[in-house]
């Protein structure tokens, strides 16, 4: 590294920490380097340097105001009675200010999960013991789960050991979509700055929450909310191509959270309610480069976007082809056969899987080979999918779905099978995720009024509640069922 580089770099901290900018390792720099921080990746660099300091926000948020969480695993050194309590207080730092809320379960999907760990634990990001990375976090778009290093001494309300409510209030701003700020006395600097016994969010906390879900009703008009659940989606049914034929090529999700549908040579992009005004639009258009009849896509964490086709695929940064492509899936993705089906990256474990007719693949980009000799394994070992899918897709609200002509499943990733529900699934994609008329060809009418669906006064389910489906009910706390193995993984899993 040259003596530019690396002052530079120390610049980049400098700044980054809101410490004075001299590219040298003087006193207060070093004492920041080793202050205990969350595991998070900072946004350093980004915009200009002459960029006033605030808040940065990752790009992806929820859809939903009204977010679940479970503490999945507890701390070592605390009653359960009183890690509850903190984090509690930690969400109530965030729904405070917005119009969210949050609510505790103990068992079924949640859109937050919380846990203390030690070590490697599953996601490829390992704890580094007391000191250090205090905890980190997933951006919506990667699920939102929060975890928290369990050989912390974590204590409450005490000048000793590491405040739990405020790491968790800060952890909750990442799960709710926020990246590190610049501002040093706001919550989401990186830096744990030790216990602070009147706690209150930075002004520069609360306007970065606000821009992204907008203030408590109440506290003036909302920037950001949509329409009102009661509203009914556009009666556009008839004519949406989709509503004839529900049946799609693939679906997946931005790196930014917006959810696409491609059919042919056409996509939809789709709204909380159904689908967008002004769709479909042509691929070739918006994806330059990038040809119809797709077979599969996916963002992955790197916030590239690939797609597959044939023998071929293409990688997107947002709508700019990200170097040279098509390349042979053959030599991109060494083991996974040409003219796939449908590919994910599944939230149960984060790594890839790959669908073709009876069979699927998993696909680790750390592992040499890729594929494990074990694959493919029959799709029959997913309880309750069928073979031979169209597409598949991890939504915001944290479940799986797989389409297939027209209809669609809920995969649940906990108890590792298609959800028992009513109406049952598979279900109508038209009615439940393209905003088409309950009566549409093909599709099932079961949705009656017993699900608020009452078509001669044209009000209807808000779509993403109708996505969302009924949750299954039971008190079985199923954790961490995956589908093989929990090998650690890709070290590139943090965001
Ligand atoms: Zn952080
Ligand atoms: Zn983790």
């Amino acid at each position: 590294m040259s003596p530019d580089t690396f002052s530079n770099a120390v610049k980049d901290f400098q700044s980054f920490a809101g410490l004075n900018v001299t590219g040298e390792l003087d006193n207060e720099t070093l004492t920041t380097m080793t202050l205990p921080r969350c595991g998070v990746k900072d946004k350093v660099g980004f915009g200009s340097d002459s960029r006033a300091k605030r808040y940065a926000l990752q790009g992806s948020r929820w859809r939903v105001k009204d977010l679940s969480y479970r503490i999945a695993k507890y701390p070592r050194n605390l009653n359960k009675k009183e890690v509850d309590e903190e984090i509690h207080k930690a969400f109530v730092v965030w729904s405070g200010v917005t119009p969210l809320t949050f609510t505790k379960k103990t068992s079924g999907p949640v859109h937050i999960e919380v846990r203390f760990e030690r070590g490697e634990h599953g996601d490829g990001d390992p704890f580094d013991g007391p000191g250090g990375t205090l905890a980190h976090a997933f951006f919506p778009v990667y699920g939102g789960d929060a975890h928290f290093d369990d050989s912390e001494k974590w204590t409450i309300n005490s000048y000793r050991g590491t405040n739990l409510f405020q790491v968790a209030a800060h952890e909750f701003g990442h799960s709710l979509g926020l990246s590190h700020s610049d501002v040093r006395e706001a919550l989401m600097a990186p830096f744990y700055r030790g216990y602070v016994s009147s706690f209150e969010l930075d002004e520069d906390d609360v306007s970065a929450i606000q821009a992204l879900y907008g203030k408590k009703s109440g506290q003036g008009p909302n920037p950001t909310s949509g329409k009102k659940p009661t509203e009914p989606p556009p009666s556009d049914g008839e004519e949406n191509e989709l509503c004839n034929d529900a049946t799609i090529d693939t679906i997946f999700n931005s790196a930014e959270g917006i959810t696409y549908a491609f059919k042919g040579n056409h996509y939809w992009k789709l709204t909380d309610e159904s689908i967008a005004p002004g769709y479909p639009r042509l691929i070739s258009k918006s994806w330059p480069g990038l040809p119809g009849n797709i077979d599969a896509a996916f963002s992955y964490k790197n916030g590239k976007t690939y797609f597959f086709k044939g023998s071929q695929y293409w990688r997107y940064a947002g709508r700019q082809m990200d170097g040279k492509y098509p390349k042979r899936i053959s030599d991109g993705f060494q083991g996974i056969p040409d003219d796939i089906d449908a590919a994910m990256v599944w939230g149960g474990n984060g790594k890839l899987y790959f669908f073709k007719g009876s069979k699927f693949w998993r696909f680790d980009p750390t592992h040499k080979p890729p594929v494990k000799s074990t694959y493919p394994k029959p799709i029959s070992n997913w309880e309750g999918l069928p073979d031979h899918l169209d597409a598949a897709l991890q939504y915001t609200n944290g479940y799986t779905y797989f389409f297939k002509k027209g209809v669609y499943y809920r995969f649940n990733d906990r108890s590792f099978s298609v959800d028992p529900a009513d109406p049952p699934f598979p279900r109508p994609a038209g009615y439940w995720w393209f905003g088409c008329r309950a009566q549409s060809k093909g599709g099932i009418t079961g949705e009656t009024n017993q699900d608020g669906v009452d078509d001669d006064n044209g009000v209807r389910l808000w779509n993403s509640e109708r996505r969302q489906g009924i949750s299954r009910n039971d008190d079985n706390d199923i954790t961490d069922i995956i589908l093989d193995g929990g090998e650690s993984i890709e070290q590139d899993t943090r965001i």
